[in-house]
């Protein structure tokens, strides 16, 4: 299987890099942004509860987000792969990911970050903010404690993986094509 993180601040390219990695490898994305958004507008209880912390920029707790992956692990026995995007945004859910890939008789093929400075990443998420309808891009104390939580809590994750070896960075500023090219590049070297 081939598993991949794709790693980065909010705003880094996350979403639209796995655009390109489903059409280039066909692998399975789970977002768990995308999970959570679907939750909130499903209604559900666990959206409820998400949303209040999604909307102040904070993270969600480690056990929602680490049943929701479990539960698609779970849904897609057969997949070739996934891309992991927003997830695992701690440690705790670093080595949830790992325990539950090992009881799946995988592992994560590698960690890849995309390095975009947060001066850059202010000015894409209110771009953003304008057209996606995502409140949390719309406010700038929203995306500045978005940023303050990754740096805080996510960053270390880098950590996690280098430590394994699993750890690559590319730039993330330039075109979708040129970032997607060195992505490929490093997934080619798995
Ligand atoms: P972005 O990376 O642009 O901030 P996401 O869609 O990945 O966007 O996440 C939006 C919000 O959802 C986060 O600010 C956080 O509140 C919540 N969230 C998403 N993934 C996780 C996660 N793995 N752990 C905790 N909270 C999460």
């Amino acid at each position: 299987m081939l598993n991949l993180v794709l790693f980065g601040p909010p705003g880094a390219g996350k979403g639209t890099q796995s655009q390109k990695l489903i059409e280039h490898y066909g692998l399975i994305h789970l977002s768990t942004g995308d999970l959570l958004r679907g939750e909130i507008s499903q209604g559900t209880e666990l959206g409820l509860e998400a949303k209040k912390l999604m909307d102040e920029g904070l993270l969600v707790p480690d056990a929602v987000v680490i049943g929701m992956i479990s539960n698609k692990l779970d849904a897609n026995k057969n997949a070739k792969g996934f891309i992991f995007d927003g997830f695992p945004r701690t440690v705790a859910q670093a080595s949830a990911l790992d325990d539950l890939l090992k009881s799946k008789k995988s592992a994560i093929s590698g960690m890849i970050a995309l390095e975009v400075n947060d001066d850059e990443l202010e000015h894409r998420l209110l771009l953003r903010g304008k057209d996606s309808g995502r409140s949390d891009d719309a406010n700038p104390e929203v995306i500045r404690k978005r940023i303050k939580e990754y740096n805080e809590k996510t960053a270390p994750v880098a950590g996690f993986y280098k430590d394994q070896n699993k750890f690559k960075s590319i730039n993330g500023i330039g075109t979708i094509d040129e970032i997607s090219a060195g992505i490929d590049a490093v997934v080619t070297s798995y």
